[in-house]
Parts: structure tokens; sequence; C-alpha cells
């Protein structure tokens, strides 16, 4: 076997074995395996070329990173950290190139030899990178530049595999994933390649992480349609390429656009302070109201010594701390919670696993920190990468790796971890709250969440909605001036927090909350009812499914029908088309779970932000603009004809839909293809074919459309996408793009006015439907069919049944001529607070 890296020694000196080293953490390889010198000379050189990855503020440690990622410590004597720098000069710094031979650090052998515990000097291979050490040149005289250690390509575990037999493998994939490779799936990706004992990276956009960290996985920062490649060396490589792969690319159910849907009446009518009212303002985490008392959170900074007591007791005491806090995360996440705290504990417990993470604690402690100074120091790194990647549902995911952070250092420092003792109705006041923080309150005492810091998709804001807490983030330092006790009203969905508010004030709330409460219930009790207006006026509340467990759960909350079947959802998890009875049976099981009520079916809407495996579409510039719905099925007709005669064959009474319709030439051409369809069927009667007014092109042309269409349904969602020029799937600009932007709401109603000319009927699918602000102006444009998530169902039906149609015209031509959709959403809850 050769070698395919071989080590220089570094010094001259005497080479002997690293067990020789009177340091248990060096002589027991708990850094990994290496060698020792003991230096004649007074200057270290590089063993290789490589990139310095980081050198100790003393001066007397450095690491180096090798070709193929194999890591290198070198630690100048023993406990030479305490010397300070003293001594020692570095000739190089973090990040530097270097060649075999380059000088790193020139340090005084005869001041050490007084200060030092020992001269010696280890070289430890802090990761292989999939290769083992195959030779030592040690027990003799060695002389700078002579080979001190030759490693090549052997599997962990003595199974021997020369690297040139497994040759690297590599598969280029795109993240489909919505909202990237973030904190869960990252996790996943880690858990998958450590089946294997491959060795696997993920390399893009000119970085390369271990697929076995989640946290490097993270860091990466990759969205939805970056290009990512896997490489991985080994025996199991294919293997293992194989099953990150497929789960990468089947998206791992976060394919699917997740869109913010309701927004309920807020308890200020404005988002906007009520005069003589201390108030701050933030952003909305989790919905509702709530009344109650400041309990203030904020937390003192564990002290850390940087120094240890030697790396063997600090190493025993991270071990420790680490094991302490993996036992209670597995006991938490036993204990009873919702799927979403399961998941964040799930999270947590593969960030402890992290071998990165680790392995940067170690290797600090190795060069003499402390246990909790290096934990510290190996959370603070991935956090610096992590807030500098510019993505913000990343960064938001920083609160997890503070959070075990503290969890850890509170085992080593032996503090306790403990929560206030809540009063009744606590709103809790932090600067930013940890899960752990969060999870270890008793939620019946808790009110309501406000922090300073913190960002409305972060893993706090997704437990609070979870438990049903009204939370607001990011307002700002006001929050930390806040006295403990004070009197307060969070209305979370104005993202506002009012500081000691008067009786009046404080009567309106509570007698809002309470509306809210009876609302909800008696919502649910006549969600099965149909929906009609105050003066009888019927309109349609549909369901937007994706699923057949959508579908069971559709009719439950009151659904009177299926107004958007996403076709694309239902086969994602595939590598081939599904035929046309696979198509038939699942439309069928779908008509059948909705009780046969009207079922509107979507043609495949695949493209833009939702791909599918079977339905590879070339990589391009502008995805958004670019192949996507009917424009990807008129240039695969057997894919459309396929669906279609499977449609017609497993539900038969079904409309059908097609997305993305930007002119009439597209709708004749799905006609006659369906019309084919029936034909071979022997069908006789008519099955209606709609287009979704999705672009802006097809709201101006509605009336054209209408002519030959059979009813028209707005896709809110896109159509705003192509109004406002906002990606959808954009993370920074999810607090621009709202669909209640009148420059929307007067295409809408121009899709209305050319449905209008023709009798036909325009529904709205999109998530502007099942925004409760909405609702009244949508219905005073003249849509008469809402379809919604199944949640959003019963209240939006109560809501409806108050409204009458004169009232709801009169607040949508307001709402044309507002100037923006805050100005809109203002208008709308006004109206809807009765105060206009
Ligand atoms: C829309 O664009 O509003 C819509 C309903 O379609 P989708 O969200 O599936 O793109
Ligand atoms: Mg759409």
């Amino acid at each position: 076997m050769t070698a395919d890296l071989v080590l220089r020694s570094p010094l001259d000196g005497w080479a002997s074995s690293l067990s020789e080293v009177p340091d248990p953490v060096f002589a027991e390889a708990m850094l990994g395996d290496g060698v020792a010198i003991d230096p004649t000379g007074s200057t270290l050189h590089a063993p290789c070329e490589g990139v310095i990855t980081s050198i100790h503020a003393s001066r007397h440690a450095v690491s180096l990173r090798a070709a193929g990622g194999v890591e290198i410590l070198m630690h100048i004597g023993l406990e030479t950290v305490a010397m300070n720098g003293e001594g020692f000069e570095a000739h190089v710094v973090a990040g530097q190139a270097v060649a075999a031979g380059d000088r790193l650090i020139s340090f005084d052998l005869e001041l050490l030899a007084r200060h030092a515990k020992s001269l010696i000097t280890p070289i430890v291979i802090t990761n292989p990178a999939g290769r083992a050490i195959t030779t030592r040149f040690v027990d003799r005289a060695v002389k700078t530049g002579e080979p001190l250690l030759a490693l090549s390509g052997a599997l962990a575990g003595g199974v021997v595999a020369a690297i040139a037999d497994t040759p690297e493998l590599t598969r280029a994939v795109i993240v489909p994933l919505i909202h990237g490779l973030h904190a869960r799936p990252a996790a996943r990706v880690a858990d998958t390649a450590k089946r294997f004992e491959a060795e696997m990276s993920l390399v893009a956009l000119n970085r390369r992480a271990n697929a076995k960290s989640p946290i490097g996985l993270m860091s990466l920062g990759l969205r939805h349609g970056d290009a990512v490649t896997l490489v991985a060396t080994g025996l199991d490589a294919a293997a293992a390429l194989e099953a990150v792969a497929e789960l990468i690319e089947g998206g791992m159910g976060e394919g699917a656009p997740v869109r913010p849907t309701v927004s309920p009446v807020p308890f200020s009518a404005t988002p906007t302070a009520r005069p003589g009212v201390a108030v701050l303002r933030g952003v909305m985490a989790s919905p509702g109201l709530a009344v109650g008392k400041a309990v203030r959170l904020f937390l003192d900074e564990i002290a850390v010594p940087e120094l240890g007591q030697g790396a063997a007791h600090e190493k025993a005491a991270l071990d420790a701390a680490l094991t302490a806090v993996r036992t209670r995360i597995s006991r938490e996440a036993e204990a009873s919670g919702g799927q979403a705290r399961r998941a964040i504990l799930g999270a947590h417990a593969a960030f402890l696993e992290d071998p990165e993470l680790t392995g940067q604690a170690l290797r600090l402690i190795g060069e003499g920190k402390s246990a909790g100074y290096a934990w510290r120091a190996a959370i603070g790194a991935y956090v610096e990468a992590l807030r500098s990647l510019g993505d913000r549902r990343i960064a938001e995911r920083v609160d997890d790796l503070l959070d075990l952070e503290r969890r850890v250092l509170l085992v080593i420092s032996g503090q306790e971890d403990r929560g206030p003792d809540l009063p009744q109705d606590a709103i809790l006041l932090a600067e930013e709250l940890l899960p752990s923080q969060l999870m270890a309150l008793d939620p019946a005492r808790l009110a309501g969440i406000c922090t300073a810091g913190g960002g409305p998709t972060s893993h706090v804001a997704i437990l609070a909605a979870s438990m049903g807490i009204p939370a607001v983030v990011a307002a700002g330092p006001g929050v930390a001036r806040v006295n403990e006790g004070t009197s307060l009203i969070l209305d979370a969905d104005a993202g506002l927090l009012h500081l000691a508010p008067d009786a009046k004030a404080l009567e309106t709330a509570q007698t809002a909350l309470a509306a809210r409460s009876e609302r909800r219930i008696a919502a649910r009790a006549t969600a099965r009812e149909d929906c009609r207006m105050a003066d009888g006026t019927r309109v349609k509340v549909f369901a937007n499914l994706g699923s057949l467990a959508d579908a069971e759960a559709a009719a439950d909350a009151g659904a009177e029908g299926c107004g958007l079947l996403r076709t694309e959802f239902l086969f994602l998890e595939r590598d081939t088309a599904p035929d046309e009875d696979e198509q038939a049976d699942e439309y069928a099981a779908i008509a059948r779970a909705i009780g046969g009520r009207p079922l509107i079916v979507r043609l495949l809407d695949v493209g833009g932000d939702k791909t599918a495996r079977y339905l590879p579409i070339a990589a391009e510039e502008n995805p958004a603009l670019g192949m996507r719905g009917i424009r990807v099925l008129l240039r695969r007709p057997h894919i459309l004809r396929t669906q279609l005669r499977a449609i017609l064959r497993g539900a038969p009474h079904a409309k059908i839909m097609a997305p993305m319709v930007t002119g009439l030439g597209e709708l004749r051409a799905v006609r006659l293809v369906l019309d084919e369809a029936r034909r071979e069927l022997g069908r006789v009667g008519r099955t209606d074919l709609g287009v979704m007014i999705e672009t802006p092109a097809a709201a101006m042309i509605a009336d054209l459309l209408a002519a030959e269409a059979d009813f028209l349904s707005v896709g809110t969602n896109d159509l705003t996408q192509y109004t406002l020029a906002m990606d959808r799937g954009n993370p920074d600009l999810a607090g621009d793009i709202d669909a209640l932007h009148p420059a929307v709401l007067r295409l809408i109603a121009q899709t209305t006015q050319g449905g209008a000319k023709h009798a036909l009927w325009t529904g709205v699918c999109g998530g502007l439907a099942g925004d409760l602000a909405a609702v009244p102006i949508l219905l005073g444009l003249g849509v008469s069919e809402l379809s919604m998530p199944s949640a959003a169902i019963p209240e939006a039906k109560a809501m409806i049944r108050t409204l009458s149609p004169e009232a709801c015209r009169g607040l949508a031509a307001k709402a044309l001529a507002q100037s923006s959709a805050d100005a809109v959403r203002t208008l709308s809850n006004t109206f809807l607070t009765g105060e206009a």
C-alpha cells in the first residue's frame, strides 16, 4: 500500500511514540493518534503543505489542515500555555496557506526547558479524514524535513482498504427543501451519513462540510435550489452517497412551500401605539393576545476560566457534562410534549453528537484550555459562521447552539438551570429565550412571551406556536427596561407589547381575550354548517389539499369541498412518474375522503419552488420565471394526457384547473388534450376546466380567458410574487411580501370583473383566502369561493356569517384606493373590530 500523505518532521529532535508523552490526553491518544518529538531545535516547521486552521493566542500550539481534510495539531512542550506566549514567536496566522518546511513558530528552547512540564512536542492527527497511520519513523533522531509519519486510506476499526481501491465518488444534487438545509434536515443528513463507514463531505459555494456534522452542514448555508456535490470515499461510499442523495432530493417533507395563512384580527385595531400608553413594537412569532404581569428572565453570563487544570481533567469534565446534557435531553424528549418539541430536542441531541464541534473543543483542551472555555469557543466559532451566512433562517438556529452552550456550561460549573417560578398569567421578558428555557416553564402559567431579539422562525417561535402561547420577538432593547411585575398587554397579532396599560385598556383587552376564546369554541361548533353571509348570500368555503391525510382532516374541519388539490405533492417521494392507474386510485381515494363533495384537481405544478424527481427540469438562472406549471406539461404532453385520463377515471365529477397560465393558447391546448382523453374514455357530459390566475398577465386578460374557461381561481401566492417582484421563498422579504398590496387587489378585482362578464364564478385558493383580514375584501371584490388550509375554516366561516355583501363591497372599494398593504390591513382590521 502506498502512502497518500507523508508528514515530515517539523523539528530537529528525538522522535518517539505518543505513548511516551507524560500526559494521558496525548499518551492515550484522546485527541488522536500521532508521534512526539523531544526537540533539540527551536523552530517548528510545517510537516506538509496545508492551511493553518488555528494558532493559539499563547503561540505554543498550531493546527494545520492538509490535503484531503487531514488535521494535524502540533503542541510545543507540555503545559506551555501557562507561559502566555513568552518565548514563542509565530510566523503564520490562521487561514494562511503553507508549504512543507515553512517556518511556523520559533521558540526559546532554554526558557521552555525552565518553565514547561516537558519539552516533548506531540504531533497529533486530530482528524484522519478516512486515513490511518501506516508507518511511524520513531525511536530515532530526526532532522527537520525527514519523513516522520505516513498515512494511507484505511477505514476506522482496523478494516484496511487502500484508498486507491475505493475511489472518491461524487454526486451532484439540488436542494429542494424550501427553507434550505436548516437545522433539522442537517441533523437528518448527518444521521444518515453516520450509518456508513465512508467519509463523506458536502461541497458547495466553495465550502466543504463533513456530512456527519450537522452544524458543519448548516454552516454551508445551503438554500432552496442550490447545487451541492456529495463526495464520499470508503468501502460503502456508493451506498452512503445514494442514501444521502435520496434523502436530500426527497425533500424531507419540506419540498412544499410554507405560507403564513391566518392573521387574526389584532387586539390593537391598528398596529400603532395608543395615546398615553407606552408600547414596544416587535414581530409576531406566535399569534394571540395575552394580559398579564412581566416576569424577567435575563440571564447572567456563566464565567469560565480560560486555562484548564490539565487536559485529562478538562476532557473528563467535558465528557461528563456532555453525557449529563444528553441524558437530560433524551428524558425531556420522552416526557409528554408535541411533535415540534420532540423534533427540536432531536436537533439538539444531534448537535451534541457533532464530531466537528466536540473535536474542536477537544483540540482546544489539548492546547491547555479549560473544558468550559473550549466548549464556549467551539460553539462560538459556529455561531459566528452561521451568523455570517446572511441567511436569517439559519442565523436563527444560533439560539439552539447558545442553548447547548449554556446547558453544558451550567453542568461544568456545577450550577442548576432553574427557570423562574412563574405566577399565573406570566408574560415572560427576555433578551433571547432559549428553547430549553421555554420547555422548562409551566405552560399553564405562561400567558405570553416577548423578547428583545430573536426571529419569527426560531425554534422558540415554533415551540411557542405549538404550545399556543402568543409571542413577539425582536421588540428591541426596551424589553430589558421593563420592571418585574409590570402589568402588560401582549398583542402578538399586531407585534405589540403595551406597558402598564390603564384600566380601560386592560378591560378592553380582557374582553377581547374572552371574546376570542368564545369565538374559537363557537366557530368549531358550527364549522360543519353551510356558510352564508348575513343576508343569506352563499359563500363556498373549501379546503386546500396536498395529501389523502389532508382530505381526511378537511371534512372534520367543515370544508364544503376542495378548491385546490395540489397533485404534485401526491407523488413527491419517487423517481418515476406515477402511472395512470396509480394516479386514478389516489384521486379516487381523495374524492371518497371528502365524501363526494366538490373537488378541484390542479394539474401538476412542477418547477419554480416545487421540484419532483421524476420530472427533472434543467437548472435555470431564474426558476420562478422559467419552466413551471402548464409550461412543463405542454412540453411533455404524455404526462398531461396521463394525468387528465387518471382524473377522469378516478374522480369523474372533479373540475380540472391549469396552473401558471399566461394566455388563451395554453387553455386551448389543455382543452384539446382533455377532449381527446374524454373521447378515448367514452365520457359524455361536461368536465369543467378552469384557469388559475397566478400571473399578472392572466389577471389582465381574465375577460378573454373567461370567455373559454369554466371558472377562475386566483393563486395569490404566485400572483403576489410576480406582481411585487418578490421571491415568495426569500425569508428576507417575508415581512414585505403581503398579498393585501393594493396592486394585487386591483388584479383580483380585474379577475372577478373579467369572470363576471361571462357569468363565471371566481375563487381564491392562495394564502390570502385564509387570511381573516383579507376575507371581507375578497368577498367585496366579488370572490364567491375561498379555499384555504383546513385549520382556518371554522373561524373563516364564523366571520363570513357576520358580514354583509354591501359592507364588504364598500370596504373593498376603499382597499383598492389605499397606498400600501399595511394601510389595507389597518383598514380591514378597523372594519372587523367595528371601529370604523
Ligand atoms: C398560489 O400560487 O397561490 C397557489 C395556490 O399555488 P401554489 O401555492 O401551489 O403555487
Ligand atoms: Mg401557485
